[in-house]
């Protein structure tokens, strides 16, 4: 038997973003103890990485804003396959969530008269963006954390523990949920330093472990964002959403490849910048697609003066949703019209003074410098599209955030359904501090309601070890793999046939590569012993990534229309049809499955927020039957 540590939690939050510091802080104010668990260290978070705002209809910028235009927003951005429910409890609750966050510590920018600031960011059809300067993520988490040593003083004096109620287990890996009868009962993690194990005894966990994007090569996601909570999930028995749909950011840096993907923040369109192919030419303005036609300026002078007066002209089409604008990159660079490295021109060193660019973009203006040796308030940038971000996830109630398995709740981006088929930027950030809130709520109210625990059973927990061990012991016949070749051969899959632009033919075979994948994945071998074994960890994030890709790979297959995220180019039309469908994926003894299943219909006074004549693009004739703008 193999010796693991063991500890009772009445919560176990696996994530410590910005969804899993919110989910800790509900649970525990309920009175509940909470283990909040991360990957990497303790404030190391895509989250932390968020630069350019937090999305919320405050209206401090112009006072037109309300729930209800960002409602609209973000179910356009999503084309209509958002999950209505979740889309009217984030914009609902998102301004409330941020004045929370000032009440914890947190110090956003400031209007003129003292208000919080907001940017303009694509999509949204008023500055709405609250931030710190580009380092908005990074407040976020410094405020959560705060407020959670706070609350752990508080624990301090009432119990004599700081850590009686909320205990960090940092650079602790969750590899399995544990459950009994379809219940949740624990996790299974293992320390990356010494590599032992750890079970944490819980009748709730809050998954908040963000996003899929290593399994892609060029991201701009960080080392550990590999899908975990995505499989867990499938693994424990919930389902997942969406997952064909993913975001490529249209600008990521493209050179030189040592920084290939890393992103440039929207904050620079929004403050002004704009893209431009190698003839020097702003081509935003040929490709706003027929939904979008007559919101966005159709001069390069109206949208220049739209930046300072908003009543009177439209939004630039620099500031499109992020699919249309990573389309219509891609297509110039096809076109041959790109830069030198493969991108395009992002060029705000002509629009704004060199003072007002390093103190509006400091991290942008730092990170060309140092990497790639640009000067941005001199010379423009080259950029490309990057896979960013998972609109696909967790399937979860919205109000509860609870998943199809009992005990089992999710949030943040690893949660499905709230952005659709594309997210806009900024959503991100609320989204998460909306749902994080949600998931905690939802986690307290569920383990108050239980009369008994479910129990972990030991041979499910000897089971977890032997799975985590195993590729410390591979199959004496075959021949051996290591997990970087694995990954990296993954990866370009993924890239290449699963990408921005998709083909049936490409997909399936991209189907076939991950088949053999799998198949090769049990003669995985690691060299070493247990103690910081980075070979070991990938080898055990890369079961994750293979599960997660077949899913993204066959819902990609499933879906014969582009919407969002999700482009086919055999099917290059939005089709109707399948605005109500969802993709829904589970996992057997047979492997992924996808079903699609039908849609909940929009509330009608929700719907009626929308001219009829805006839903006629996305909505079939009988799902609009009762609308009163209806003529015919
Ligand atoms: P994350 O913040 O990603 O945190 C996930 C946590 O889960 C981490 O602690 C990780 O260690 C942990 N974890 C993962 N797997 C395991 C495991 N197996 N065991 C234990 N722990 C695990 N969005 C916006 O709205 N506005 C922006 O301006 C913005 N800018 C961005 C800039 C960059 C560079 C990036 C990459 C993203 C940006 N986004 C932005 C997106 C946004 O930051 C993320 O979608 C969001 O922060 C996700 O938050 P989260 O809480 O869901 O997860």
């Amino acid at each position: 038997m193999t010796e693991v540590e063991r500890l009772d939690y009445d919560v176990v939050v696996i994530g410590a973003g910005g969804a899993g510091l919110r989910a800790v802080i509900e649970a525990r104010q309920r009175g509940l103890s909470v283990a909040v668990v991360c990957k990497s260290l303790f404030g190391k978070a895509h989250t932390v990485m968020a630069e350019g705002g937090c999305a919320a209809s405050m209206g401090n910028v112009n006072s037109n804003d309300n729930w209800q235009v960002h409602y609209r927003d973000t179910m356009r951005g999503g084309k209509f396959l958002n999950n209505w429910r979740m889309a009217e409890l984030h914009a609902k609750e998102a301004p409330d969530r941020v004045w929370e966050l000032e009440t914890y510590g947190a110090l956003f920018d400031r209007t003129p008269d003292g208000r919080i600031s907001q940017r303009n960011f694509g999509g949204h059809t008023y500055p709405r963006l609250a931030h710190v300067g580009d380092r908005t993520g990074l407040e976020l988490i410094r405020t959560m954390q705060q407020k959670i040593v706070s609350l752990q003083q508080e624990d301090k004096e009432q119990y004599g523990d700081y850590e009686a109620k909320i205990k960090v287990f940092a650079e602790c890996t969750v590899t399995e949920l544990l459950t009994e009868g379809g219940r949740i009962a624990g996790a299974f993690a293992y320390w990356r330093e010494t590599g032992r194990f750890i079970l944490f005894q819980a009748p709730a966990v809050v998954l908040a472990t963000g996003g899929i994007g290593k399994s892609f090569k060029v991201t701009s996601n960080s080392w550990e964002y590999t899908g975990d909570g995505h499989a867990l999930a499938l693994r424990a028995g919930a389902t997942l959403i969406n997952m064909e749909f993913v975001q490529f950011h249209p600008t990521g840096m493209v050179w030189p490849p040592s920084v290939k993907g890393i992103l440039v923040t929207e904050g620079v369109r929004g403050d002004g910048g704009v893209l431009k192919n190698s003839e020097g030419k702003r081509f935003m303005f040929e490709y706003v697609p027929d939904v979008f036609k007559g919101q966005y300026a159709e001069s390069e002078d109206e949208a220049d003066r739209w930046y300072t007066d908003q009543e009177s002209n439209r939004r630039t089409p620099d500031l499109l949703p992020r699919d249309e604008v990573a389309r219509a990159i891609n297509s110039e660079v096809k076109a041959g019209r790109g830069s030198p490295h493969g991108g395009v021109y992002l060029d705000i060193a002509s629009r704004l003074t060199a003072e007002e660019i390093t103190k509006r973009l400091p991290s942008m203006y730092h990170q060309f410098k140092e990497l790639a040796d640009v000067d941005i308030t001199a010379e423009p940038m080259e950029v490309g599209p990057t896979c960013h971000y998972v609109m696909g996830g967790i399937e979860v109630d919205p109000d509860t955030a609870s998943s199809r398995v009992p005990g089992l709740f999710a949030a943040g981006e690893c949660s499905g359904g709230m952005h659709g088929s594309n997210r806009l930027g900024g959503n991100s950030l609320s989204d998460l501090l909306v749902f994080g809130r949600r998931a905690g709520l939802g986690a307290a109210s569920y383990v108050e309601s239980l009369e008994k625990r479910p129990q972990v059973s030991q041979s499910d927990v000897d089971a977890a070890a032997r799975g985590a061990l195993s590729p410390f012991d591979p199959p004496e016949q075959g021949v051996q793999e290591n997990p970087y070749t694995l990954h990296s051969e993954l990866q370009q899959t993924m890239n290449d046939l699963v990408g921005i632009i998709r083909k049936a033919g490409e997909i399936e075979q991209a189907l076939v590569k991950l088949d053999e994948l799998k198949s090769r994945i049990g003669n995985l071998v690691v060299e070493g012993h247990r103690q910081f074994n980075p070979g070991w960890h990938l080898a055990i994030d890369l079961r994750n990534m293979l599960l997660v890709s077949e899913c993204v790979a066959r819902a990609a297959l499933m879906r014969t229309e582009s919407r969002g995220g999700h482009t086919r180019d055999d099917h290059p039309m939005m089709d109707s049809h399948w605005r109500k469908k969802l993709l829904v994926c589970s996992t057997s003894a047979d492997g992924v499955e996808v079903k699609p299943e039908d849609q909940q219909p929009m509330r009608p006074e929700l719907l009626e927020l929308f001219e009829f004549g805006e839903l006629e693009k996305y909505y079939t004739e009988d799902e609009l039957a009762g609308h009163p703008g209806r003529t015919a």
